[in-house]
């Protein structure tokens, strides 16, 4: 049988423990036997980040840029422990922050749903899609301990000479302060992506931030959000038959948990990164998380929302076998593929990414599941199977 071919290639980002050796099964027995897989490889383990002084990680978002289409494998972000585990040279800074960074964007995390996986929250019937902010906040913070009696103050010094200040808190004591700042620029790109998204995916968009309480900053975002739709959306997203709904992050959390589902929920920064992790243990497992950055002007960037599962791979180097679940990284693969494939106008390669996925969803449904599903799926007679063997299971099904 002739292999599938590609056109252009994805950005390949390699990574780390567990999941570099899940890696590369996944590309060996469900992809290569079936596709002329044409990809531009950077090895973003932590050895070669290392070697290269992390100068790959930006080489390989930079790669993204002009190619479109990248898909990632989880990677160690360095601490101290790390350190020492990897003799580094310094302590990098978090691949996906630098691949952030540089694409800028917004992360749409949703769980791939199974019949016989009941999600914790039993009215969620269709899956919640969670677009998390990827610029700025808490995550780019300035953060200052105060050791004695001192006064607080923002100061804004403006090019053209203008100054502002405000006295932000006067210490009678020890305490703490922080700063935080986003621009209009990335949270204008934020709105479009997920108004791109939703038209995309044909599914109402929720927004939601703090805006009674951070009357200037979170409601920035409110205001710029209500802007663009009004001005650039209204009309499409009528056409689509889908709505835009802002509300008080309070009042989307009640909503949402009463909710059947079926929506995409926009998020600031560390809103999102919160509420994907509530969203993936109430939809069972963390395995089952699929995540794609995407870039206000449409570059794409795949990958699972879990990490380099480090009990996994230490149980790995001795010897036993794991049964760590694939799904997640297979599906960053489909989602990388399906996209290339729309973008090349490569239909045979879409159909491909398609099957796939269905066949690994039929797999689990079959009761063939890695070992973290075996106490969530519903099923007379489940068989649990190594990472290996159920990556053999999916591809038989193709
Ligand atoms: P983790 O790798 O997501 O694993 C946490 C636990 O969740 C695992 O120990 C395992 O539980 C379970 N789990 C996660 N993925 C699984 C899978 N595919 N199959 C089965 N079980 C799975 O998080 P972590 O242990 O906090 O972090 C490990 C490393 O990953 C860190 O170095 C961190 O920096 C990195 N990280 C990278 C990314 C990324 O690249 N996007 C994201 C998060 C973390 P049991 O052990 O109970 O089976
Ligand atoms: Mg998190």
């Amino acid at each position: 049988m002739a292999k599938i071919a590609m056109k252009t290639p994805l950005v390949e980002m390699d990574g780390d423990e567990m999941t570099r050796i899940i890696w590369k099964q996944i590309k060996d027995i469900c992809i290569i036997p079936f596709v002329d897989l044409k990809t531009e490889y950077f090895d973003l383990g932590l050895v070669n980040r290392d070697n290269t002084n992390d100068q790959v990680t930006i080489d390989s978002a930079n790669r993204t840029k002009e190619l479109g289409v990248a898909v990632k494998c989880a990677t160690i972000t360095p601490n101290a422990q790390r350190m020492t585990e990897y003799n580094l040279k310094e302590m990098w800074k978090s691949p996906n922050g630098t691949i952030r960074a540089i694409l800028d964007g917004t992360v749409f995390r949703s769980p791939i749903m199974i019949d016989g996986i009941k999600p914790f929250v039993s009215c969620w019937k269709k899956p919640i899609t969670i677009a998390r902010h990827a610029y700025g906040d808490v995550y780019r913070d300035t953060e200052y301990v105060v050791d004695a009696p001192a006064r607080a103050e923002l100061v804004i010094t403006y090019k053209d000479g203008r100054t502002e200040k405000q006295t932000i808190f006067e210490f009678g004591d020890r305490g703490i302060v922080e700063g935080l700042y986003n621009t209009d620029k990335s949270i204008t790109a934020f709105a479009r992506s997920c108004f791109n998204y939703a038209l995309d995916v044909k599914m109402p968009l929720w927004f939601a931030t703090k805006d009674t309480i951070s009357k200037k900053y979170d409601h920035r975002f409110k205001d710029i959000f209500q802007e663009i739709y009004d001005n650039e959306y209204k009309t499409k997203f009528e056409e689509a038959g889908i709505t835009y709904f802002y509300t008080l992050i309070d009042d989307a959390v009640a909503r949402v948990m009463r909710s059947e589902g079926g929506f995409v929920w926009a998020l600031k920064n560390y809103d999102g990164d919160v509420m994907s992790d509530m969203l993936a243990s109430a939809c069972g497992s963390l395995a089952m998380m699929t995540s794609v950055l995407v870039s206000p002007d449409g570059k794409y960037e795949y990958e699972a929302a879990h990490g380099t599962v480090t009990r996994h791979y230490y149980r790995y180097l001795k010897g036993e076998t794991t049964s760590t679940n694939p799904m997640a990284t297979l599906f960053a693969w489909t989602g990388a593929l399906r996209k290339r494939a729309q973008l090349d106008g490569l239909a045979d390669l879409e159909a491909f990414a398609d099957k796939l996925e269905k066949a690994s969803i039929d797999t689990i449904e079959s009761g063939i599941i890695t070992g973290d599903l075996n106490s969530l799926l519903d099923h007379p007679n489940k068989q649990v199977v190594n990472t290996e063997d159920f990556l053999k299971a999916v591809a038989s099904r193709i």
